[in-house]
C-alpha cells in the first residue's frame, strides 16, 4: 500500500516545514500552471495559501477589503493575483 506521507524530505528542504494552506489545510503547491499563474501566494504577512483558494476566499468578501484569512493583515488583491 502506497500512502502519501505529507512530510516528504525533499520537500521540506526546499520549501520548509509547515507551509500548509490554512484554507485547503493542504501543503502548498510550488511552480506555475500553464496560465503563468503560481499556485501558492504568499501575502505580505508571509503567510501562503492556495491562489485558487485565496481567490475564493477574496470574493466571497466583495464588499470589504480583502484581508489575510489567518492574521486579517489586508492585502490589495490586484498585487497578490496578477502575476509579475
Ligand atoms: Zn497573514
Amino acid at each position: 500500500m502506497y500512502k502519501i506521507k505529507m512530510t516528504t524530505p525533499w520537500w521540506t528542504k526546499k520549501y520548509g516545514k509547515g507551509k500548509i494552506c490554512a484554507i485547503t489545510n493542504m501543503r502548498l503547491r510550488p511552480g506555475k500552471n500553464k496560465y503563468n499563474q503560481p499556485y501558492s501566494i504568499f501575502l505580505g504577512c508571509k503567510h501562503g495559501f492556495y491562489r485558487s483558494a485565496l481567490m475564493s476566499w477574496v470574493l466571497t468578501k466583495p464588499d470589504i477589503s480583502p484581508t489575510c484569512p489567518l492574521c486579517r493583515q489586508a492585502f490589495d488583491p490586484l498585487v497578490v493575483f496578477v502575476p509579475v
